[in-house]
């Protein structure tokens, strides 16, 4: 009994060992729980070629709708079509996304400008396809990994006469294909103006044609804002908008910029075509605001060719 005793003792103590052997990784597994955690929640963000846009409430369209203008700005030489692209690869904004396709949409319904297709297929943007098109929106798009015959496709598409619009993160893309940062005029390089805050914008020429949504002053938007590296030049485009760091919140944040230049939106010739960028649109709040819906429309229709604007660099 003793002996039995005994032999379950340390039958016992071995159990308990082993337990303790094989507990011990899951203890530093529990350990790396928060970096798991953390980089389960990265991936959600980025959800690699996302593919599924969130529904607008029925408010949130009222207000999109609610802040149209009532017309176009300028007249079209003829009707147009718009191609709306918003493939991720990286971060995806769903609801800016949607915000902007649906802005894009009723703005064109509403003046009669444009009909407006939507696509996430790179397929879609083959020389062929966007022959059809005369302007094309790159709606957020992130980390886009263009086929060699895409990347022409676009440039060709815009030296050779039609329009090209960049919302918010059309500049979050083109990291190993300078020719495309130069097409946008910048590539991402951050956004120290986080998505919750509030910020202060200022015209650049407040009477510039294209920032008239604007009535010749600066503004304040809650935004998520970027700045800027390589192609970003004010001797390649002519800028719109910037950051007005004047704004004692705005100014608080440190940019990484030696020259302080954030500048929010530009235009530019190329070749025969046109550029119009702007990064407001993180998120489906900004497509309800009626300046900046109106400013969007103003680009497309430069875009377009239909708005005449003043595009030489000022310096
Ligand atoms: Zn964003």
């Amino acid at each position: 009994m003793r002996t039995c005793m005994l032999h379950r003792l340390s039958v016992w103590m071995v159990a308990a060992a082993l337990a303790l052997a094989v507990s011990a990784p899951s203890h530093l597994g529990a350990a790396e729980k928060p970096r798991e955690k953390r980089k389960a929640a990265k991936a959600e963000r980025l959800r690699p070629a996302a593919d599924a846009l969130p529904e607008l409430s029925a408010e949130a369209i009222a207000k999109i709708e609610a802040a149209l203008p009532e017309r176009a700005t300028a007249k079209p030489k003829k009707p147009r079509k718009v191609l709306v692209f918003w493939r991720c690869e990286g971060f995806f904004h769903g609801r800016g996304i949607a915000g902007g396709i649906k802005a894009i949409e009723r703005l064109g319904k509403k003046t009669g400008v444009w009909t407006t297709d939507v696509t996430r297929e790179y397929a879609d943007l083959s020389a062929e396809n966007l022959a059809q098109y005369d302007v094309l929106v790159l709606n957020n798009t992130t980390r886009l990994k263009l086929p060699d015959a895409q990347k022409q496709a676009l440039l060709d598409y815009v030296h050779r006469g039609k329009g090209l619009v960049g919302i918010h993160a059309a500049t979050d893309n083109f990291y190993d294909w300078p020719e495309g940062g130069k097409l946008m005029g910048g590539v991402f390089a951050g956004h120290p103006w986080g998505g919750g805050g509030t910020w202060a914008f200022k015209l650049d020429e407040p009477d510039h044609v294209l920032v008239a949504a604007f009535g010749g002053k600066g503004f304040k938007l809650k935004d998520e804002i970027y700045q800027f590296k390589e192609a970003y030049s004010r001797a390649n485009q002519r800028v719109l908008v910037s950051l007005d760091l004047s704004d004692p919140a705005t100014g608080k944040v440190k940019g990484g910029r030696d020259d302080n230049d954030y500048a929010v939106a530009w235009i530019k010739n190329v070749g025969k075509g046109r550029l119009f960028y702007c990064s407001l649109g993180h998120d489906a709040n900004v497509f309800q605001d009626p300046a900046v819906v109106r400013f969007y429309l103003d680009g497309i229709q430069f875009a377009a060719g239909d708005l005449e604007a003043d595009a030489t660099p000022k310096k």
